[in-house]
């Protein structure tokens, strides 16, 4: 459920016509719509009621700051993955204590921000980084909170890029080896072993990866807590997926009764890290056609918006809904959308049906809320585009567009050249 709708023939985001925004900032830029987020996040939220739980968004799916500000509003917490995610969370008053810290290579500098910081747990992903944590922690005096990053060895079925779970994963401890890991982790000095943590990918749209995760690491908190660790949360990580085409993902309440029935009994907080289905259909892409191209084999619709600033066409070959923002026209044509890059893999949508646009006309890239900005660049000296937050009727600039003088920030010209 999102709030980007037709009024008449003009696509709207809340009570904001998306060619309003386009005449007051230009084209492209990308739009969110706060009651989407608020609602996605109640829903989550309400979902799990019932149980001790906490939510902890996943700051990598979009990292603006208004974005992540919403979310604390509605007492979210981060998963974070590097001292910027970090210095994120800080910029928008997070609890500290509803911080959790995920990824394969933190380093001793954003470890030891962590822990000065006051997060709830790093979610440790390698035998060495627990005695690296373990350093840092003794150096500052601090106590480490820490849960191990299981990898339950399954399928979870959605594209390989974004599947973190399996035996051949960088991801993760392998269940088979975690309990010595938390053997090693109880025994040293400056950690608190406290959770237990697994993410097995993301855009899963089926609950039997989930079901069969959450079995697998359910023995293992029974086999810890018998052990006598004090276990108190069980992280899930993310990994909820959304509707792009076709897919019919559960919706959170669905995900939340298998969750809550397989973890019954556990006496444990619940940890979750959603990224994609909080904000993934809260936000567009909004661009403008520069130029119809009837090819001999193809036809082309070439917009001012490209791979630089959503990469995931271009980076998995996914699928992302064309829509036409005035939708007056009814004749179609199969087309590429592409954009101005230099790369053949530079398309927005392939070999698609969509409105037979003309040049000037306005095309809103659906469910570009997640890993769009965040993942954007400045490939062929692109200047980054701006974000907006529609509430209600307001329109907020809270990302600017970036300016020339930007793309060469921190660039220099040695004398002598
Ligand atoms: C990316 C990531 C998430 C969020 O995944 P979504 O599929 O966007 O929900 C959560 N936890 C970890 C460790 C991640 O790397």
């Amino acid at each position: 459920m999102n709030y980007f709708q037709y009024r008449d023939n003009d696509l709207f985001c809340e009570d904001v016509a998306l060619k309003d925004i386009a005449a007051q900032v230009g084209t492209p830029f990308y739009v969110y719509s706060h009651a989407t987020l608020s609602r996605h996040l109640e829903a989550f939220s309400s979902a799990f009621a019932d149980v001790p739980h906490l939510i902890c968004y996943s700051i990598k799916a979009n990292s603006n700051l208004a974005v992540l500000k919403t979310f604390v509003s509605h007492n979210a917490g981060f998963d974070i993955v590097s001292g910027g995610e970090l210095f994120r969370a800080q910029q928008v008053g997070c609890d500290p204590a509803k911080i959790v810290y995920s990824g394969v290579g933190k380093t001793e500098a954003e470890i030891a921000d962590a822990l000065q910081a006051g997060i709830l747990m790093f979610n440790v992903e390698s035998r060495q980084e627990l005695d690296t944590i373990n350093a840092v922690a003794g150096r500052l005096g601090k106590k480490a909170g820490i849960a191990i990053r299981v990898n339950p060895d399954v399928d979870p079925q959605t594209h390989p890029y974004i599947s973190t779970g399996m035996k051949k994963a960088k991801f993760g401890i392998n269940i088979s080896q975690a309990l010595d890991d938390y053997r090693l982790a109880a025994s040293l000095p400056n950690l608190e072993v406290i959770g237990v943590d697994c993410h097995i990918g993301s855009q899963l749209t089926k609950l039997s990866p989930f079901v069969d995760a959450i079995a697998k690491i359910r023995e293992l908190v029974q086999t810890l807590q018998n052990e006598g660790f004090g276990i108190k949360y069980l992280d899930l990580g993310g990994g909820l997926g959304i509707t792009y085409e076709e897919e019919e993902p559960p919706s959170p309440a669905d995900y939340a009764e298998v969750i809550i029935e397989g973890t019954k009994g556990l006496g444990v907080t619940l940890v979750f890290e959603p990224g994609r289905v909080m904000v993934g259909n809260a936000g567009m892409l909004v661009s403008k056609v520069l130029y119809v191209k009837e090819g001999e084999a193809k036809n082309f619709v070439i917009v001012d918006a490209a791979m630089n600033d959503l990469t995931r066409p271009a980076l998995y070959g996914s699928y992302q809904g064309i829509q036409a923002v005035d939708r007056s026209t009814s004749d179609t044509i199969v087309a590429d959308v592409v954009g101005p890059i230099c790369e053949s893999g530079d398309f927005l949508a392939q070999d698609r049906e969509i409105t037979a646009f003309s040049q000037g006309d306005l095309l809103a890239v659906a469910s570009a809320g997640a890993y769009g900005f965040t993942m954007s660049s400045n490939y062929n000296s692109r200047r980054r585009v701006p974000e907006i937050m529609v509430k209600g009727d307001q329109v907020m600039v809270i990302r600017k567009r970036e300016t020339y003088d930007d793309l060469i920030k921190g660039e220099s010209i040695p004398e002598g050249l």
